[in-house]
């Protein structure tokens, strides 16, 4: 192990919170240090980030000590030693110095054992960014070189980067997704047993993957993790790999499905300013996986993909399942997907079928999710041969469209006719069903589709003549 050194950097101030959480472990003999995120973050000149505290007591009389002081104590994590301290309603993790024994399934300790080092519990950590300790006295503890990587933005495996893969294959994942929050990149040696071990991820819990990937997603890095680890991407979400290498032997395109996947996750980014919502994050890089599966080529030798964003929208709703993402997320993701290949004109005609349809797969959400599917439409013409990019131009004229529709009061729920459910029940003189939603859908369809006024008179002599 490295020798230790505790140096004075200047620190933002730990919270009071906190402190009188290390404070009252101390005032009773223990020794006691702020560790992990916070003092990355706060090195980083963020310090708002939850407080862990790592600490030389076993659980039972850390919890002792702090309800001694008056201290709120829950046993949250006792089998690994952790408790967690509430203090003005914030909580703070107090966990005793561990290493942990070997791990034979990949994932879990088999056992973990309490010591008396700090040290030796920083070198239990995943990375040297978050392998550093601090303590308003004593300062910063920083044996395997966090500060220097802090500074050279990579993230670095603590000791022998496969060993620490392999026995926590998770750690892969956390590496990608620290690189693209902190916007660093990946230590040479790390990123290479990265690479190799990724296979092991298949041994990782499905929800494990899904919060992680999600963080990759959310981070606004995802094009660079696309390119940088890409290995690692298609082992967490191995329907993505048919995508790597894809020809699309086609005029309209001049990058296989991966590359030109990831200049559509970099066009959403450029296209939203860095902003882009999760739903949208994550249907960019969703929204061609169904090519690989509906791929045909024609008597010409010209490769085509019909009926790929359906194919690609129902890919998206089972890998959503697998990494038991949120359903709401699930929902915005595979609408998205399924309508980013259909026309849309800068007609209101046209504006108002794709609110419809939106509608009709989220309710309630069309009208943030048509111009995030305008951004996505965007992305994907730029993302196509330069001669085929020209209808990321039209998208200006669709998107000033879709303004102008929804600064009027625009049809494009059933709820948005002029005739409503009673109407209907009243012409028909029927009992109230399910009938009735139908027919006020056909009814919303002719409107949408131009062929109807969203007028009372014109609607009732439609529905005359529809029901007889
Ligand atoms: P975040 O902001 O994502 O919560 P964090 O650094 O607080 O970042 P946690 O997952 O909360 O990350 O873990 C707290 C600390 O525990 C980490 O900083 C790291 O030192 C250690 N740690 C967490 N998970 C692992 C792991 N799988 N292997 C080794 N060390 C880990
Ligand atoms: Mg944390």
């Amino acid at each position: 192990m490295p020798q230790a050194m505790v140096d004075t950097t200047p620190m933002p101030a730990v919270p009071a919170y906190a402190l009188r959480v290390v404070d009252a472990l101390e005032a009773a003999g223990h020794e006691a240090w702020v560790v992990g995120g916070w003092v990355r973050d706060a090195l980083l000149g963020n310090p708002s980030h939850d407080v862990d505290v790592t600490c030389d007591a076993l659980w039972q009389d850390s919890a002792r000590v702090l309800r001694a002081a008056g201290i709120e104590v829950h046993e949250t994590g006792t089998r690994h030693g952790t408790v967690t301290a509430v203090v003005d309603h914030k909580p703070v993790e107090v966990t005793t110095y561990r290493v942990e024994g070997s791990y034979s399934d990949m994932r879990h300790p088999d056992q973990v054992l309490f010591v008396t080092s700090v040290e030796d519990d920083l070198a239990r950590r995943d990375f040297t960014v978050n392998a550093m300790a601090y303590h308003p006295t004593r300062g910063l503890l920083d044996p395997f070189g966090g500060q220097r990587d802090l500074a050279l933005g990579v993230i670095r495996a603590v000791g022998e980067p496969e060993r620490r893969f392999s026995e926590d294959a998770l750690r892969i994942l956390r590496a990608v997704r620290f690189a693209c929050r902190m916007g660093f990149t990946i230590e040479p040696a790390t990123a290479a047993a990265l690479f190799q071990m990724a296979p092991n991820l298949a041994h990782v819990s499905r929800e494990r993957i899904g919060s992680e990937v999600d963080g990759i997603v959310r981070s606004g890095r995802l094009a660079w993790a696309m390119s940088a680890c890409q290995e690692v991407l298609v082992a967490a979400i191995t329907e993505m790999a048919p995508m790597v290498g894809f020809e699309q032997r086609s005029p309209y395109h001049c990058h296989d499905v991966w590359r030109h996947t990831a200049e559509v996750v970099a066009g959403v980014e450029a296209f939203s300013g860095c902003t882009a919502s999760p739903q949208l994050r994550w249907a960019s890089i969703l929204h061609d996986i169904g090519k690989p599966h509906t791929f045909t080529v024609g008597e010409n030798g010209q490769g085509h993909f019909y009926g790929h964003p359906a194919a690609g929208a129902k890919i998206a709703h089972c890998v959503f399942r697998r990494l038991a993402l949120p359903g709401d997320l699930e929902r915005q993701v595979t609408a998205l997907v399924r309508y980013h290949d259909r026309p849309v004109k800068a007609t209101r005609h046209s504006v108002l079928r794709m609110l419809s349809d939106l509608d009709s797969a989220c309710p309630g959400q069309a009208r943030g999710l048509a111009f995030e599917l305008l951004v996505l439409k965007r992305a994907d013409a730029m993302g196509k041969a330069p001669s085929f990019r020209g209808y990321a131009c039209e998208v200006d004229k669709v998107e000033a469209m879709l303004r102008e529709t929804l600064s009027g009061h625009a049809p494009f729920r059933t709820n948005d006719l002029a005739i409503s459910g009673r109407d209907v029940i009243g012409a028909a003189g029927l009992k109230p069903g399910p009938w009735v939603g139908e027919v006020l859908e056909q009814c919303l369809r002719e409107v949408v589709h131009g062929r109807l006024d969203n007028d009372r008179e014109a609607q009732l002599r439609w529905l005359a003549g529809y029901l007889g």
